[in-house]
């Protein structure tokens, strides 16, 4: 145990989209099997953009992709010591269910109830006993804020993986925010063909900079002829409007990946007899597992996906509520990381 560590600690919580406020809380002090890690960067999500996706959780302190080292240890842990750097999971699984023996680690009742304690954007957080199985020793050259998008990151290469993209793909991503150029990037690291659409000039001409080898905007019915169709779509926005176009960009045998929920109880109409006729193979990807973490952490070791990609905005836990309400108008905000000095 450290001997030197604070009373009260500040944390970002999110009561509504338009109301955040920074709160004193107690630090936690680890019980057996326990970490506690001091934050050092941690980034504000796309997915908490998503207004009747966050009320649902609120309030609570807002982030879950922090990175940090660790400064106090509970009895009885093993493999982690006082200094170490890591990347943290809010959820981790159990390893032993039906549900992670086959590798759907996102499914596992484990998985669904773990979190850190109070949330990702805190100076300090909680490790719980059943996160450490998610928990990521950083290498050593690998700054906190790239160690920081391993989560994110993680979801990419769950979806890259679950639209079975190789490197004769061709691929189309629809919406190109920090997680759709993400996805361009690391497709193409893959060595496929990879394609843009959003209607954000702006957007449009990130993706072009960083690699992608054509860009559109959706009214552009021309551009989409004459470069689809795809054999893997990502589809971004989570509406059925963006659905549809994923499945009307994609090839006969392709498959349409669909990265982000519809709001809930938001019917979806699809065009039964073309998607059987077509054989469109559909894949919701949601969030992602300790085998994608480590899959992310090498990307991110390997400087194939940086934090100069996407991440437009450096604030500290003062800034914090500026930068989700820039993220939230969209346009040239892209990523958040909010950083602990
Ligand atoms: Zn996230
Ligand atoms: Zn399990």
């Amino acid at each position: 145990m450290s001997a030197t560590l604070p009373a009260r600690m500040r944390a970002l919580r999110l009561y509504d989209v338009d109301r955040l406020e920074i709160e004193e809380l107690e630090v936690p002090r680890p019980r057996a099997g326990e970490l506690l890690v001091r934050t050092r960067a941690s980034g504000i999500c796309s997915g908490d953009l998503m207004d009747w996706y966050v009320r649902r959780k609120a309030p609570l302190v807002l982030g879950h992709e922090p990175a940090g080292e660790v400064v106090a240890l509970g009895e009885g842990v093993e493999g982690f010591q006082i200094g170490d750097r890591v990347a943290l999971h809010h959820h981790a699984p159990c390893f032993a269910c039906a549900y992670c023996r086959r590798g759907a680690y996102v499914h596992c009742p484990a998985w669904r109830s773990s979190r850190l304690v109070p949330g990702g954007i805190a100076e300090y957080i909680l490790v719980p006993r059943e996160n450490l199985g998610d928990t990521l020793l950083l290498p050593a050259a690998l700054p906190f804020d790239a160690a920081s998008m391993t989560e994110p990151v993680a979801c990419v290469a769950k979806s890259l993986r679950r639209g079975g993209v190789g490197e004769a793909s061709r691929v189309l991503v629809i919406g190109l925010g920090a997680m759709g150029l993400l996805h361009v990037v690391a497709a193409k690291a893959r060595g496929a063909e990879v394609c843009g659409v959003d209607f954000n000039a702006w957007r449009r001409e990130r993706a072009l900079a960083l690699c992608a080898d054509a860009v559109w905007s959706p009214d552009d019915g021309a551009a989409a002829r004459e470069h689809g169709p795809f054999d893997v779509v990502i589809v971004g926005p989570g509406s059925p409007q963006a659905w549809r176009a994923g499945i009307d960009a994609c090839a006969s045998g392709g498959t349409v990946v669909l990265f982000t929920p519809t709001p809930e109880g938001v019917e979806t109409a699809l065009d039964g007899c073309s998607l059987y006729l077509r054989e469109i193979t559909l894949v919701p990807s949601y969030s992602a597992g300790p085998n994608d973490m480590r899959e992310a952490l090498q990307w991110l070791g390997r400087g194939i996906v940086t934090p100069a990609q996407v991440v437009t905005d450096r604030v500290t836990l003062d800034g914090a509520a500026q930068a989700y309400a820039r993220m939230r108008a969209g346009g040239a905000a892209l990523k958040t990381i909010v950083e602990f000095p």
